[in-house]
């Protein structure tokens, strides 16, 4: 049995018995965890706005035993993003990025890079209006920290250098293929021209800073959507 204190961001939350809930969190210390706040949804509870989602606030957790469920005892808030909420179309990026850490970690494994990233990822999506890029970033940059980096130097199949021709992506080996080794295989690929290749690999490594004074046309954009999107379910193993 033991109480101890971390920075967290809200998840998720869903209603639990009369008054109660049951609060997903992605904490510093313990990575995700799920923890019953009692009372939540009375009138002035403790809690007050501190469980909405995206909200990055100080718990205090009370942790049982491994086999029960975590209970809250306080939570205080740090940051309330609340231009997140004022906007949908910021309510859906931000909802993508906590979706994905959700689904991509496990319970109670500390990931400090995932934390860190999900808290400057939410900042992003309240003060910058590029939020699909900003959200592609956010999932190369979540699937390189949680261990499944795409791997797009060469080939995977034969090893050789990628040359300037188009280059097909493969969700089930994490990386590129050449032409040549693509039409070798039945498994499902995605197409992706050299430009692209590019701003993927930079997308993994670049501050933000730099990230954003970068020119990405809309075809660029949408082969980075069709990897990711093809590498997160397979990864994931369903669609986000
Ligand atoms: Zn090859």
């Amino acid at each position: 049995m033991s109480l101890f204190e971390t920075e967290a961001i809200v998840l998720k939350t869903i209603r639990l018995g009369e008054a109660d809930k049951l609060v997903t969190i992605l904490t510093a210390k313990k990575g995700k965890v799920k923890a019953v706040a009692k009372g939540a949804r009375r009138p002035r509870s403790r809690f007050g706005a501190a469980l909405e989602p995206f909200t990055h606030c100080n718990v205090i957790l009370f942790d049982k035993k491994p086999t029960v469920l975590m209970r809250m005892n306080q939570a205080d808030i740090l940051h309330p993003f609340i231009r997140i909420r004022e906007d949908l179309e910021r309510i859906g990026a931000a909802a993508r990025m906590v979706q994905l850490a959700s689904a991509i970690l496990p319970e109670g494994e500390a990931n400090p890079k995932i934390f860190s990233l999900l808290q400057a990822g939410l900042g992003k999506v309240e003060r910058n209006d590029h939020l699909e890029w900003l959200v592609r970033v956010f999932e190369i940059r979540c699937l390189k920290h949680a261990g499944y980096q795409a791997r797009l130097d060469h080939c995977l199949i034969c090893h050789n250098e990628l040359d300037a021709k188009p280059v097909y992506f493969s969700p089930k080996n994490g990386g590129t293929l050449c032409g040549s080794c693509a039409r070798t295989i039945s498994d499902p690929l995605e197409f992706v021209s050299s430009g692209t290749i590019s701003l993927l690999r930079l997308a993994a490594r670049m501050n933000w800073a730099g990230l954003f004074r970068l020119k990405a046309t809309p075809k660029m954009l949408q082969e980075v959507k069709n990897v990711m999107d093809a590498h997160l379910t397979y990864v994931i193993g369903r669609p986000l």
